[in-house]
């Protein structure tokens, strides 16, 4: 029984691989693909780091150990006045913000940092520092560690707006880290349609999760969300105290609105040009096969295309490959008709999906004629 079953999930498998694209529910006005899609796009492959932390191959190095040169001074430009202390980059006081060379929008940050093991200072004054995304918002960096002070501006809070959900906060001296997602707001003319947002793992505790800023990072007051540039640089704060960094890695996002295809706003009308995108590239693939002569796979592949576009030329000259298939099926002597088995029940199976979610109602006429033929063989026979 056990070994029935295996060989059920290897043929559904082998089913999978062969006619995928007429597999799963078809695409609709919120879905450019289908369910299960072999056409729909395969994610880039990413080699991820060693060890949790490190970077993947796709990340920007901000921060190694070993070099500044990422880095220039917030004030002028000029180069980065902190200073490397055992591969850490160290807060130098009074040389003010650093940021980065090049500018970022939607990012994943990585950054580690620590705060001195001598505590000096007490609240907001013990180990202060700051990640400003896009220069802009803050996620604030301090010693929270059985440091009382207030809780919008404790380590992991988004400066003046929320506090973290936790305190997850390592003794002074010790390595800690944050694993940011930031979204920047987004903008049509001058009207905000979504607010930015930010996601933040601190020494892999969530504390911020998926905040929605409210506006800029300040002090005091409260602030209302302001335009600015797609692509800003990264800054860390001077806020007077040594605290270092290490390992800081950056790889840029989509907007998760930009594809319209698997976002949460997915809008009818990018749907349809997306849709109407794949079945233009099925259609010139499809016609590839055919002018090479694959005409059974040059035809399957076309039928592919009605699922994202019906054109009516298509639809009829599909109609039409279907029409001279069956008949062509139907006078097949048994002997002829068992060798090619296989795909004439795969070609009745993709027949048999368009019209039963009516893409293609016509195409009923062959599914029959071909489904008769394969009854009258002893084929759709229960074993
Ligand atoms: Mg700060």
């Amino acid at each position: 029984m056990k070994h029935f079953a295996l060989s059920i999930v290897a043929a559904g498998a082998a089913a999978l691989s062969s006619f995928a694209a007429l597999y799963g529910d078809p695409p609709d006005d919120r879905h450019a693909w289908a369910v299960h899609d072999m056409n729909r796009p395969r994610p880039p492959v990413v080699t991820p780091g060693a060890a949790p932390g490190q970077p993947p191959s796709d990340a920007i190095i901000l921060f190694d150990g070993s070099s500044l040169d990422e880095w220039v001074s917030d004030k002028d430009g000029s180069p980065c006045p902190w200073r490397i202390v055992d591969g850490a980059m160290e807060v130098v006081k009074g040389k003010g913000y650093i940021r980065t060379k090049r500018a970022f929008g939607d990012c994943q940050l990585h950054i580690e940092w620590r705060t001195p093991t001598v505590i000096e200072g007490t609240g907001q004054g013990r180990g202060n520092s700051g990640v400003f995304l896009m220069g802009t918002y803050e996620l604030q960096v301090l010693d929270s560690y059985e440091n009382d002070t207030y809780a919008d501006g404790q380590a992991g809070s988004i400066y003046a707006e929320n506090p973290p959900l936790v305190n997850a906060s390592r003794k002074p001296g010790e390595w800690q880290s944050y694993d940011i997602v930031f979204h920047q707001p987004k903008w049509e003319g001058d009207r905000l349609v979504r607010p930015g947002s930010i996601t933040v793992f601190h020494n892999g505790v969530l504390v911020q999760d998926h905040w929605l800023f409210e506006g800029t990072s300040t002090h005091r007051r409260r602030t209302q969300p302001k335009q600015h540039e797609p692509k800003l640089p990264l800054k860390l704060q001077d806020h007077g105290n040594p605290v270092q960094f290490r390992n800081i890695w950056i790889r840029e996002i989509p907007d998760y609105e930009g594809d319209y295809t698997t976002g949460p706003y997915r809008r009818p009308e990018a749907i349809r040009a997306k849709r109407a995108e794949i079945a233009a590239q099925i259609r010139a693939d499809a016609d590839k096969m055919l002018t090479a002569g694959n005409t059974v796979e040059g035809m399957r592949r076309l039928w592919e295309s009605l699922i994202y576009e019906v054109q009516t030329s298509t639809l009829q000259r599909c109609v039409d490959m279907a029409t001279s298939y069956a008949r062509e099926v139907a006078a097949l002597p048994a002997s002829e008709a068992e060798k090619r088995k296989g795909q004439i029940l795969g070609v009745m199976g993709d027949l048999e999906y368009l019209v039963r979610f009516e893409i293609a109602p016509a195409m009923k006429a062959p599914h029959d004629e071909i489904r008769r033929k394969a009854d009258e063989l002893g084929w759709l026979k229960k074993k």
